[in-house]
């Protein structure tokens, strides 16, 4: 399968990590949209939030246990926004399930 996210947690493509365990990996944005923009995803190929199931939903509770520890390691002290978008009408554009993690300023209020 041709997947960026599964070829960033391979090792083929280069990132710039911000956590790695087994389940999970963190990674800085390549196009950052906030001072601190950080991706979170499963090692584990899972497609995008409609691929969340009985069998692989552990994986996405570890992943927000560990979310407010990245945030908080890259220097977020003051709030910030959990996205992931879904499908074509929210501009999915990478089909392996990634959280955002957008920080270090103040957010615009409206999300669409
Ligand atoms: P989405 O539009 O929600 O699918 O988000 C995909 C995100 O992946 C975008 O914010 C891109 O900037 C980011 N991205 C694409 N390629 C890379 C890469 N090689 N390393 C880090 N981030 C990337
Ligand atoms: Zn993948």
């Amino acid at each position: 399968m041709d997947c960026l996210f599964c070829a960033i947690v391979e090792g083929s493509i280069p990132s710039k990590k911000a956590y790695e365990d087994d389940k999970m990996l963190a990674f800085y944005d390549i196009n950052p949209q906030a001072p601190v923009h950080i991706l979170v995803i499963p090692k584990e190929h899972i497609s995008s939030v409609d691929g969340i199931n009985d069998e692989n939903s552990a994986i996405i509770a570890a992943i927000f246990e560990k979310i407010p520890a990245i945030a908080k390691e890259a220097g977020i002290t003051n709030g910030y926004r959990v996205v992931s978008n879904c499908g074509d009408d929210a501009h999915q554009t990478v089909k392996h399930l990634h959280f955002h993690i957008l920080g270090g300023q103040r957010l615009e209020g409206r999300m669409a």
